[in-house]
């Protein structure tokens, strides 16, 4: 492992491994990456794998639209594809979850997302497994899609070691070293690694890595389960992910097989405990949604974290009071399609100075200062 680095990045999903290679495309190439674990064994491996320019929000979808155009380029930027399958994204909303609905519908018309307005009777038409009997809206939006993570976080990798950047797996950071308010090393399970810049992108630990700094990240981290069901041909392979925006519950296609999320329960804990007992709220949604979902048999599942913010936006950018820090975390639910977009903006900041590719405002550290304390 090297000792010495230009720029030090922690955390080795797919956030991590955007910024490493996005700064190695800038003509930094002393970059060294820890990992405490493998790569992608955080939140990034355990996700729904959704790339979505119907956004909830005006800022996640500028988010979106920078993201999308660097997924789009990948075979031309890199030669690999994110296996991008173009499924569409409906939400539906009972009356409980209609003004939500109605809000999201206000931000993507306010950016130009193309998107249908469905009634009941419509949701149906597009998906008949759906039960609509107690829906008062859906929305549509056909050119959402499912990439796959894994393929590009092993894309960034690849790149940026090619570059010249190092990445060390099953090796965790465990403090910054500071002088005069300026970072000067991180140390490291495998020794110190003297560097005048740390990106910290650690996912759910985040909060923890900026305490190291004095930072007060007000990140809390909230468990999902997905579920896998055996191969269940009655959801045809043309069906749209479904998002019941009440409980957030949803599915779509996964191969042959039906992938089912849900939960957003606190986690204390870095490591979310898959509890398999879970299914049974998954199911008793599944019956009122969409009952033919009953007849499928759930075969595997997974719990991840999303590592949230009170505003559901991340923290991009230097910190405040200590020179050389800067976040790339606060993901939420969005941190695999944001990946391109948390890593080009990560290597302007660092790389020249300021991000161009859009205004960071909404995501700086400084939103959470002069509030309550974030206990
Ligand atoms: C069930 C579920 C479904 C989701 N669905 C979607 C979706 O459809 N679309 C979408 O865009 N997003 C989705 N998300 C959110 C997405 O998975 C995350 O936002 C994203 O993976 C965050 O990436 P990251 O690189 O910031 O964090 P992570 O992938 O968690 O990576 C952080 C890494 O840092 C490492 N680390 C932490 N501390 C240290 C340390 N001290 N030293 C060294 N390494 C350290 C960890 O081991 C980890 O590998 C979903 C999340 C869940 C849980």
């Amino acid at each position: 492992m090297r000792t010495n680095a230009d720029v030090v990045v922690i955390g080795g999903g797919i956030q991590g491994l955007s910024c490493l290679y996005h700064l190695a495309a800038k003509g930094i190439k002393n970059i060294s990456l820890v990992e405490l674990d493998l790569l992608g064994s955080g939140s990034s491996g355990r996700s729904a794998a959704m790339l979505v320019l119907s956004m909830s929000r005006a800022e996640t979808i500028a988010l979106s639209l920078v993201a999308w155009k660097e997924y789009m380029a990948f075979p031309e930027l890199f030669g690999e594809s994110t296996h991008f399958k173009q499924i569409g994204y409906l939400t539906v909303a009972t009356a409980a979850a209609e003004h939500e609905l109605r809000q999201e519908l206000a931000a993507q018309r306010s950016m130009n997302v193309p998107l249908q307005v469905l009634d009941p009777q419509q949701v149906k038409e597009i998906v008949p497994a759906v039960n609509v009997d107690d829906l008062v809206l859906g929305a549509f939006y056909r050119a959402d899609g499912v990439i796959d993570p894994h393929a590009v976080m092993q894309t960034y990798a690849r790149a940026a070691k090619q570059l010249g950047a190092e990445i060390n797996e099953r090796v965790q950071a465990t403090g910054i070293v500071q002088e005069n308010g300026r970072v000067v090393g991180v140390e490291t399970t495998a020794g110190l690694i003297s560097t005048p810049r740390v990106v910290n992108a650690t996912g759910a630990r985040a909060r923890e890595v900026g305490a190291w700094v004095g930072l007060d990240l007000p990140i809390r981290n909230f468990k999902r389960h997905i579920f896998i069901t055996d191969e269940f041909h009655a959801i045809p392979p043309n069906t749209p992910f479904v998002m019941d925006l009440e409980v957030e519950w949803y599915f779509r296609k996964e191969g042959d097989n039906v992938l089912m999320g849900m939960g957003r329960e606190e986690s204390t804990s870095f490591e979310p405990q898959f509890v398999p007992e879970f299914q049974e709220q998954v199911i008793e949604r599944a019956a009122l949604r969409a009952p033919i979902l009953l007849e499928a048999k759930i075969l595997r599942g997974w719990a991840g974290l999303r590592a949230l913010t009170p505003d559901d936006l991340p923290v991009l950018g230097y910190a405040p009071g200590v020179e050389g820090f800067v976040n790339c975390c606060g993901w939420g639910g969005h941190g695999v399609m944001h990946a391109p977009v948390g890593g080009i903006l990560t290597a302007e900041i660092i790389a020249d100075g300021k991000a161009s590719s859009m205004d960071i405002t909404p995501f700086k550290y400084e939103r959470f200062q002069n509030q309550e304390s974030h206990t």
